[in-house]
């Protein structure tokens, strides 16, 4: 049966719609009308509510929710080194499903619906996708120190397998691409390497790049460049590329980014938390660089709410360029919901035609009114705990706030299993 999201307001990056009812048939949006036409729908009333593009995580660790303040207060290097990687080498395929449901209970009930993932055990998170309901762009997260051969390095073995058995998986929710840590975690002829099976593959390739200050110095010392050089002397960018952080970047790094098609995913609260930096956002902007925005994992943030990492976005780069123009509410909005950067072009407004991926925000609350300007509403008073439902590929998710495809009980219990036996 057709659904009928009635009594809503539309908020897109560069549109506002109020007072309107939206049709949803199959995945798909079918229309948007002031007219409720006669026929059987089910119907969800929202109560006068915002809807907004369901929001896209550009870059995160679904399965660190384990890790959650477990280790506050360090550098990149000391926090991943001496804290994440030591409990990293404990965590089981069991553990790694129950640490990502738990993420993607965390994304639904903030109204994201769209995430993109950078880590270990990725079968387990394919699965919990397919239950959750949510869509995805999942790569292994892949190190390689020493030199093994490629057919005996577990990273790229398992980023094959992933792609061959997974990508367009779970009626085409889920997506596949290459993931290479990071400069500092691998060398050339595996990011080559890794570019190659993108481009076998025609996927796109995520990496951290240039999150610190040590990233770029170590760098320079050991290639002469800097890591967006290095990468681009590699032929790296020759695929569309997605890196995350990008908080040291030259005004030449940033022109390799432009030229190449490349995103840039702003992580404001994980660069803030490790004392890494602010990333040149008004740069990134000035030179036309595609922009997304991630929460990174939630060992380093410490939550998954992209609602929260928005405001955060909308917020930082004016102070830092002490300049309230710079960036707008509808470029943090655009910025939150840029789905066409992970490869899901269907998806990313609410207009006829598109997916109807959808987040539902209450204004009936005492922090959001009056509602003046819907859209800096959305931006810089709505909280995560304000989504009332959310719709991904036309299947609801949420439903005034109870979770339809997720046990969340039994999750809790399951995390804390799995903590009493890590820790
Ligand atoms: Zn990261």
């Amino acid at each position: 049966m057709k659904k009928l999201i009635k009594n809503v307001n539309i908020v897109n990056a560069d549109s506002i719609l109020e007072n309107t009812n939206i049709i949803i048939n199959g995945k798909y949006i079918e229309k948007i009308t002031d007219v409720i036409p006669d026929g059987e729908f089910e119907i969800i009333d929202a109560g006068g509510g915002v809807a907004i593009p369901g929001l896209v995580n550009a870059h995160t660790h679904s399965p660190m929710t384990l890790l959650r303040n477990y280790a506050d207060g360090y550098n990149l290097q000391t926090w991943l080194n001496e804290y994440i990687f030591p409990v990293e080498d404990r965590l089981s395929d069991d553990d790694a499903y129950w640490a990502s449901m738990l993420a993607q209970a965390e994304m639904i009930a903030s109204g994201t619906t769209l995430f993109h993932d950078m880590y270990m055990f990725m079968p387990q998170v394919v699965k919990a996708t397919e239950e959750s309901g949510m869509k995805a762009l999942l790569g292994r997260g892949a190190t390689y120190f020493g030199n093994p051969l490629f057919s005996e390095h577990q990273g790229t073995i398992e980023s094959i397998e992933l792609f061959k058995e997974y990508n367009g998986s779970a009626d085409g929710r889920i997506k596949v691409d290459m993931a290479p840590h990071a400069v500092y975690t691998t060398n050339d002829k595996f990011l080559m390497h890794m570019k190659e099976l993108a481009e076998e593959f025609g996927t796109s390739l995520h990496i951290h790049l240039s999150e610190t200050a040590k990233e770029n110095d170590d760098a320079t010392a050991q290639y002469g460049k800097s890591p967006a050089q290095y990468l681009y002397d590699l032929g790296i960018f020759d695929v569309k590329v997605i890196a995350a952080h990008c908080v040291h970047l030259s005004d030449d790094d940033i022109s390799i980014l432009k030229n190449a098609g490349a995103t840039a995913v702003h992580n404001p609260s994980s660069n803030l938390k490790l004392g890494s930096g602010i990333a040149p956002i008004k740069h990134l902007m000035d030179k036309g660089v595609d922009i997304a925005i991630g929460t990174d994992g939630a060992s380093s943030n410490n939550n998954l709410n992209m609602l929260e990492e928005l405001h955060i976005a909308s917020l930082l780069t004016n102070g830092a360029d002490m300049n309230p123009e710079t960036v707008s509410a509808s470029d943090a909005l655009k910025w939150a919901t840029n789905a066409a950067s992970l490869g899901f072009h269907d998806s990313g407004k609410i207009a006829e035609g598109k997916k109807a991926d959808i987040a539902i925000i209450d204004i009936n609350k005492p922090h959001m009114r009056p509602v003046h300007n819907m859209r800096s509403a959305v931006c810089y008073s709505a909280g995560g705990g304000d989504v009332t439902h959310v719709f991904a590929d036309g299947k609801m998710l949420l439903d005034k706030g109870q979770f339809t495809t997720i046990d969340i009980e039994k999750v809790y219990f399951e995390i804390d299993k799995c903590i009493k036996r890590i820790f």
